[in-house]
């Protein structure tokens, strides 16, 4: 086996308020897993789940989330529309940085092809157009 292409590293995943976990990275088989301290996965002994993953299945970037531990399947994210080569076409693609016209407390973003305030308000400004 490559073994360049193994990875483990332990990453403090740190909050607003100070509170932190430490996080394992592990890099193998050509798999990213991820594993925050005291978050596991159905099948695995405790302290030995990766409840996130990362893989290329069929030429598709996936990621394979376990985020119920009393359930034995992964919820599978697609993550082909995040492809560079996604990008809407001009004059139609969202300033995602914008900040709120309505709030002026937070930033739009796309949800299910939808602009929406991230902030406080939560508008809804309508499917994926130019504001
Ligand atoms: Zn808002």
């Amino acid at each position: 086996m490559d073994k360049s292409n193994e990875l483990k590293v332990t990453v403090t995943l740190t909050d607003n308020n100070g509170k932190s976990i430490p996080c394992v990275i592990e890099a193998s088989n050509g798999r990213i897993w991820i594993a925050p301290q005291g978050y596991g996965e159905q099948s695995a002994k405790k302290g030995c789940g990766f409840p996130i993953g990362v893989e290329l299945y069929d030429g598709k970037l996936s990621v394979m989330l376990w985020t119920d531990l009393n359930e034995g399947n992964p919820l599978i994210v697609d993550m082909e529309n995040a492809k560079e080569s996604c990008v809407a076409p001009q004059g139609t693609s969202p300033v995602i940085e914008d900040e709120c016209p309505n709030c002026h407390n937070g930033t739009i973003g796309l949800e299910n092809g939808r602009l929406v305030c991230r902030g406080e308000c939560g508008n809804d400004f309508g499917s994926h157009k130019h504001l």
